[in-house]
């Protein structure tokens, strides 16, 4: 597709093209064919790519993310079924914390039950949930924690007075990379790159015009962070944009939010009615995804928004040098974003005080077996055990933990001390990631478990690296047979070649992650597996 000339105008726009249409109907990639003057199987080759785009006829989606599993969502899809609804399964829904999460259309329900869908009647667009007119909010906590010492502060009330950008405009670009570099802050979308230096890395291209992208793209099971920050401080989400365009020297700023994020949509959209004039004159265009996890990769969001299938692509060139239409572009995640108004208010040592173990504070989301799911701010470096308190407790005894989502892996119980923090994850064969801690107690087979993320990254691959495409269902059959019991032969013998082979062939972490669940699971719960 990429050989395909496409002019960036018109490629941009077949996504929003298709979207507008609902997808690939019949003679939907036609029409739009016609209409941006592009051939009908550019059309049809992007849009088959996204999942909410290839399939419009299914209008009810049931989470299938672990979480949503350990939570009854398997029976939900199949009263579905039953019921006759036109249904599928979909991967994360970033909800977690209220599970089972269900797409109706274009809006999340969540904790939806088999009694939801049996006062359905078979009607898809009456399917709903006690739960669905609360515009989706989950549980944030800590209660009781001063707004002093937090950074998103999402039981704050926003703040709409500009304060963090008059700030960045007084200081000026230097002032700020200084902050920023005092602060010690790292993305908090999973690299834990340092933020300053990739700041710098866009500032200091020659090429006059540079881009700020927002990736608001969570899909990782187990992460709905910034859903609630989107929905509870979109302040300071378009307040830490205006400040990075203002650093870098960007005019225009994409946000790329999950189409699935109807409500934080919302209210993004008011908060850029409400700012944008304090902010002289910086763009702000938005662009809704169309169901694959894999956009959430910064350059595979990059081609996405480029309107193209969202592949990632090798590096270098790195985004900072040429991302968004080949001009240099910084990439951040929402929480990222967010901390930043706090920053340039409070000072670069304020934020970086903050941590225990690494600079500032971190949101933790955390689901499955505790006793109140939802999103924490707190010291980045808290172990499992502090985490869990601040939830109300574990549901059982715990047997494992996925610390950052499903590239993290499961540690053990015996792990539950650990600092929740990039570099102690990173020692222990894991990763922080986005810190969507699923916590898992003894009443788990770990093959089940194993097998739900497994068949998650086969489903989530884009395809083009062969040690990906083929390791991921070379794993998930492995596994599936291994449970089954068919024939003699040891089916999971080549696990560990097979997860090196990925390892150093994927272009991109999805590759190089999916088989930790696996290989993890087998080093910590060997006994699960003898069967
Ligand atoms: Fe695509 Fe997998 Fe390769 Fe990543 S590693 S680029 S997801 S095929």
């Amino acid at each position: 597709l990429r050989s395909v000339n496409i002019r960036p105008e018109r490629s941009a726009a077949i996504p929003d093209k298709l979207q507008d249409q609902g997808g690939l109907a019949d003679g939907v990639a036609r029409e739009v064919a016609r209409d941006l003057g592009v051939a009908e199987a550019d059309v049809y080759g992007v849009a088959s790519f996204y999942h909410l785009l290839a399939r419009p006829d299914k209008k009810v989606r049931v989470c299938t993310g672990l979480s949503c599993k350990l939570a009854g969502a398997d029976g939900v899809l199949e009263a579905c079924e039953e019921a006759g609804l036109p249904v599928e399964g979909i991967s994360c829904l970033a909800g977690c914390d209220v599970p089972p999460a269900v797409l109706r259309n274009r809006r999340v329900l969540p904790r939806v039950t088999v009694e939801d869908v049996a006062r359905a009647e078979g009607d898809w667009e009456k399917l709903t949930s006690e739960g669905s007119e609360n515009e989706w909010q989950g549980y944030v906590g800590p209660e009781g924690v001063s707004g002093d010492q937090l950074a998103l502060d999402l039981l704050g009330e926003p703040d709409w007075s500009a304060a963090g950008y008059r700030a960045a405009k007084e200081m000026g670009p230097d002032g700020v990379l200084d902050a920023l570099e005092a602060s010690g802050l790292q993305g908090r979308g999973g690299a834990g790159f340092p933020a300053h230096i990739k700041w710098r890395g866009v500032r200091g291209q020659a090429e006059q015009v540079r881009y700020v992208v927002l990736n608001a793209d969570e899909g990782e099971p187990g992460t709905f962070k910034d859903r609630e920050v989107m929905l509870r401080r979109p302040d300071r989400v378009i307040e830490g944009l205006a400040i990075a365009a203002h650093t870098v020297g960007a005019q225009d700023v994409y946000l790329y939010l999950r189409g699935e994020f109807e409500v934080p949509w919302k209210a993004i959209e008011r908060a850029i009615e409400t700012l944008s004039d304090a902010f002289d004159g910086i763009r702000f265009h938005m662009h809704a995804g169309q169901g694959a996890y894999i956009c959430g990769e910064e350059t595979a969001l990059i081609e996405a928004l480029e309107g193209k299938r969202g592949m990632p692509r090798l590096k270098p060139p790195f985004p900072v040098e040429k991302g968004l239409w080949q001009k240099p572009t910084l990439v951040h995640n929402v929480e990222t974003i967010a901390c930043l108004p706090a920053i340039l208010a409070r000072g670069g040592p304020w934020f970086e005080n903050l941590g225990r173990t690494e600079p500032g504070t971190k949101l933790y989301c955390v689901s499955g077996h505790v006793a109140r799911p939802g999103t924490y701010e707190l010291p980045l470096g808290v172990s499992l055990d502090e985490l869990v308190e601040a939830a109300g407790g574990y549901v059982g005894n715990l047997k494992a933990f996925s610390p950052g989502g499903a590239s993290s892996g499961f540690l053990p119980a015996s792990e539950r001390t650990r600092p929740l923090a990039f570099k102690s994850l990173g020692e222990a064969g894991s990763m922080l990631g986005s810190a969507g801690v699923v916590v898992l107690n003894d009443t788990v087979d770990m093959r089940t478990a194993v097998l739900d993320e497994l068949r998650f990254f086969e489903d989530e691959s884009c395809g083009q690296c062969a040690p990906c495409r083929i390791g991921t269902y070379y794993l998930r059959e492995s596994l599936a047979r291994h449970m089954s019991g068919t024939g003699d032969a040891d089916h999971l013998a080549h696990v560990a070649d097979a997860a090196w082979q990925m390892n150093e062939g994927s272009i991109c972490g999805l590759g190089q992650a999916a088989p930790l669940p696996l290989t993890s699971a087998l080093q910590h719960f060997p006994e699960d597996f003898k069967e």
